[in-house]
Order: structure tokens, then sequence, then C-alpha cells
């Protein structure tokens, strides 16, 4: 490597020479990036002075007067950072694109992350206040209450209680989790479900009440989706217009990549494979995008898609299995009761049974497809790792199959250390420990369980990966965010405690979850991720350099710019 170098420098140098007579160095960037710190995430979390790009790509990192001595001609566009700070385009490698753009841009949006939390009569209020703006023959569609967060704690909307909102107009709320809806008595009628309906299957449930009769509260993807599939559909126009605006919001908080991590659950596999191959390739749209297909919609034998087709814009490299539900929903599943309601015996439901999501999961592996695994609680971290354990049975370097568990809430130590033997990347949403952690510490599952969510200082200590992410519709995109909630801890509700004091991490290796290791987890960190000769110039600009700035004020450094391929991208 060294040769090479040295090499590498005197032809420069010869070339140097000779450039006096020509109009441009042989080697003229497109770009020169200069003037402000440049944050390069690379093995050594290296800072330099200058960055080049050319044909897209990263041609040169090092020395202001070195990059400018080989790269600059007079064609080329010099970008004065002006002290702020150029670091890899951040990546996500856990959003729901289309569900945040439906639910976040088509429906009436519920989400709250302030402090001030809602109550049943607040959002009843809410819900009136949109049905006088609805078109005839609508449902009415919500998302993001959560009784976890609401006041008092678990007020719960049922049926009777969206009955007095309407009797006539159909009315589906999703949970901020996605694994919960609510849904009134005109709802479950258009669907056709009566006391009487089985159950869905893929752990899917309509909720009863003692005396056996529906409660309208509907739990997991399949049963939710029986009910989304009745009402009428967006126009073509509409998912497009939603899609580019969510896509645009996601840029704006300095992402380039962003996973679609369930392709097919909201619109049918055929529709979104469409719609997404469009759209990704439109003039118009900051993101690249990594698809991971969800699961439960392949048939046997399915082959139409191989793992790692597509191209750096939509590029297709994993498959996505829901395992669990959601702790602060009380559905994940765990190993120990829950302790709200207090004395429960419940522990939450796993949605498959070991043979069943091990005989879903075998024959996609066998393809070489990478599995990702929703599991929340530690009874579904352990059936995945058991899973996973026995798909890699034989196999010569599991690492490198790469292996994802989402989430990865509820755990023990030995599941961090299963975990790491068998190279599996946790991805936690982090905004958990945020929005969460008073909750979970308070009253679902106790200070001793609740400390050791997201165990990210763990992971690192076994010398393991892990990556962070929003989860988005579930919790707001924003990698800086991430950075101090990874590297803080601090929970929102007051008053404000340290959940875990030590499962932080230091400032840099939560920008690796954010950069090159959530690139890592998407078979994309040969491409991105870090700052480095031959990569794509995915970059983004900082007001401030996070890594010289106090934890709690990360989340508040603004983003000014992204850039693909060494091209500025539009927000507006
Ligand atoms: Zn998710």
């Amino acid at each position: 490597m060294k040769h090479f170098i040295h090499i590498a420098l005197l032809t420069s140098t010869l070339f140097g020479t000779q450039q006096g007579l020509m109009a441009a160095p042989a080697k003229a960037a497109d770009t020169i990036f200069y003037g402000g710190p440049i944050v390069t995430v690379n093995a050594k979390n290296e800072e330099v002075q200058a960055l080049a790009v050319k044909d897209g790509k990263i041609a040169a990192v090092g020395k202001k007067a070195v990059v400018l001595k080989d790269w600059q001609s007079d064609a080329t566009k010099m970008v004065d950072l002006q002290g702020q700070t150029l670091m890899p385009g951040f990546v996500e490698p856990h959003i729901h694109i289309l569900m945040t753009a439906l639910t976040e841009e088509l429906w009436l949006n519920l989400s709250n992350f302030s402090a001030q939390y809602d109550t049943l009569e607040t959002l009843s209020q809410k819900l009136k206040a949109h049905l006088k703006t609805l078109p005839k023959g609508q449902w009415l569609g919500a998302f993001g209450v959560d009784p976890s967060r609401t006041n008092p704690f678990m007020a719960e909307l049922t049926a009777d209680i969206l009955d007095q909102v309407s009797t006539d107009v159909p009315i589906m709320v999703i949970n901020q989790s996605g694994h919960i809806a609510y849904v009134n008595h005109k709802a479950l009628e258009l669907a056709g479900i009566n006391d009487k309906t089985p159950n869905p299957g893929d752990g899917g449930i309509y909720m009863k009440d003692a005396q056996g009769r529906l409660t309208g509260v509907v739990v997991e993807p399949t049963a939710i989706l029986s009910l989304v599939k009745k009402m009428p559909p967006p126009s073509e126009a509409d998912i497009m217009r939603a899609m580019q605006k969510t896509a645009k919001y996601i840029a704006s908080k300095g992402v380039t990549t962003s996973a679609e991590i369930t392709l097919g659950l909201m619109l049918g596999l055929e529709n979104e494979l469409k719609l997404f191959k469009a759209i990704t390739h439109s003039e118009d749209f900051p993101l690249r995008v990594r698809a991971y297909l969800y699961g439960p919609l392949l048939g046997k034998g399915f082959n139409a898609i191989k793992p790692n087709d597509g191209d750096d814009r939509l590029r297709f490299v994993g498959i996505k299995f829901v395992s669990d539900g959601s702790t602060q929903g009380l559905t994940a599943a765990l190993s120990e009761p829950y302790l709200y309601p207090r004395g429960t015996h419940f522990r939450g439901n796993l949605d498959y049974k070991d043979d069943e999501i091990y005989a879903l999961t075998k024959p996609l592996f066998d393809q070489g497809w990478q599995i990702a695994t929703h599991a929340n609680g530690d009874r579904t971290i352990e059936q995945t790792l058991n899973t996973y354990s026995k798909l890699l049975t034989g196999n010569s370097d599991p690492k490198a199959r790469r292996l994802r568990i989402e989430h990865f809430t509820i755990n023990t130590p030995e599941q961090v250390k299963k975990a790491a033997q068998l190279g599996v990347i946790p991805g936690f949403t982090i905004g958990h420990v945020d929005y969460w952690g008073e909750a979970f510490h308070n009253h679902i599952v106790g200070p001793e369980r609740a400390s050791r969510i997201d165990p990210s200082a763990s992971f690192k200590k076994e010398g393991a990966r892990f990556t962070y992410h929003s989860d988005s519709p579930v919790s707001n995109v924003g990698p800086l965010n991430y950075i101090t909630e990874g590297a803080g801890r601090l929970w929102q509700k007051a008053p404000r405690k340290v959940l875990g004091p030590s499962e932080r991490v230091s400032i840099d290796d939560a920008i690796r979850a954010v950069t090159i290791d959530a690139a890592y987890g998407m078979f994309s960190d040969d491409k991105i991720g870090s700052l480095e000769v031959g990569k794509q110039a995915d970059l983004v600009v900082l007001e401030k350099n996070p890594r010289k700035t106090p934890v709690d004020q990360i989340r508040n450094i603004k983003v000014k710019s992204t850039w693909i391929d060494g091209k500025q991208q539009t927000w507006q």
C-alpha cells in the first residue's frame, strides 16, 4: 500500500511539472470543499482540511494545500465551508418511508413528542375538528395516538369512545407504535368483522372484552391491514406528492440514504415496487433507498427479486419480519410479565411459533438474503437469536451474513453476547430512552429492565456494531437527535433522569451508528457512510461540529445542505 501511495505521489509531481502548459490539471476536481472541519468517520475518526469530488465520487481527502495543488483547476467549483462542518451524509437504517408519507401527509397526524401529553378529551376534540374537513365517503384516518404518553397513563381509545366522534363515518386511528389500531363500530362493520370473526394469523388479533365483544382495539399488522384495505385508496398523484414531501423532510435532517424497511406492507408488493422504482429515479427525490421486502408477502419459492438487485438509487438488500409488537404498547413478548396493569401475568405475544419463523426465513436465507427481524421483547430476541443460530449452523463466516435484529429493546446481557458472537447487528429505536424512558422505568417494566434498553455500550464492549434509527413514523427522523439520545440517554418527562448511565456511548460511537455502521447494516459500507477516496460523494454540511458540541446540544445543530454523488439536493 505504501508503495502505491509513493508512486501516486510521484506521478502527480511529474504531471505537476507539465501542468503549466495545460489549461487544467489532468486530475481536475468538479468540486472541492474546504474551510471547515471535515469529519471523515474513517477507521481512525480523522478530521481533514479538504475534500475533492470528481464524477460523483470522493477523489481526495487531506491537507488543504495538497488537495488544492493536485485537484484544483479553473473549472473546479470551490465550496468554502466558512467554519461549518462537512460529514458523510447520514444513513437511516429503519424508516417506513411510504407509511410515514401516508400517515403523516394524507391522514390526520396526532403524533405528539412534546412534554404536553394528550388526554382522551383532547384527542376526541382533534378527531371531531378533522371530521368537519373530511369529504363525503372518506374514512377518518389518523396516526400517532400513544396511551403510554397520555394523561392519565394508558388512557386508551375504544370503539365506544370513537362512536362518540362519529357513528356514520368509519374511523381508523393507528397507535404511534404502528402495532395497534383503534376503530369505531362503523369501521368494523364495513370490514365485515364481528364478534365471531377469527383472528387473521401472523399474530394479528381483534381484541375482545370479558364478554367476548370486540373492543375496537386491533393488534399487529395483519389485523390492522384487514381494515386499512377497506379504506378508499389515495390517488397515485396524492401518494407521489406525499412521498416527495416525506423524502425531502428526511433529507432536511441530513439523511442521504434511507431504508424502506417494509416494502409492500401498505399497498402490496407489486404496487410498491412500481412506486419506488419510479420515484427513486425521478429528478427530485433527495434520497438513495435500501429496500427490505416485507417477508409475509413473499410466497413459497419467491425469486422475482434477488439479493442486491437494483442500482445505487434503489437497491434490494433484505427481507423484514415482524415477530412481536410494541413494548410501550404492552404487546412485545417478554420473559417476565409487564408491571402494568399492576399484578398482571401478561407477558405479550410472539407473532410466530419457533418452527414457523424458521420455516419462513430459511428459504430466503438460503437464497442469500439478509434477514431483519423486529424483536422488541427479550422473549422475542431469544427466539430470533435461536432462529439465526440455526440458520447460521455450518456457516464458516456467520458475521458475513450481517443478520439484523430491529429494536432489541428489552434484553439480557447473555443475549447481547450471543448476538455479538453471531455477528448480529442490532438497530436501536434510540428515541425509546427519550420519549418512553420514563414510562418504561416507572410503569411498564421497572428500573432494572428499563435501564438496559437499547444496550449500545454493551455491544461496543463486545466489539460489535450497532445502529440508530427513528422507525419513522414511530419516532421522528433526525440522526443528530439520535446522537444526543445515544450519548446522553436522558428521558424527556420531568423530572428528567439518565436511563441506564452505563449504556451511554461516546459521541464518536453514536456518530458511527448513524453513518458507517448504519451503512454496514445495509451492505453499503463499501460505497457510503464515511468520507474516503473512491466512495460516493454523499455529504451533509452542518452548522457546527458535533464532536465539539455538548451532548445535549447536538440535536439542535442546524443541517445546512445535503449532497448525493457530489450534487446538492433540494428540500423545497
Ligand atoms: Zn419499524
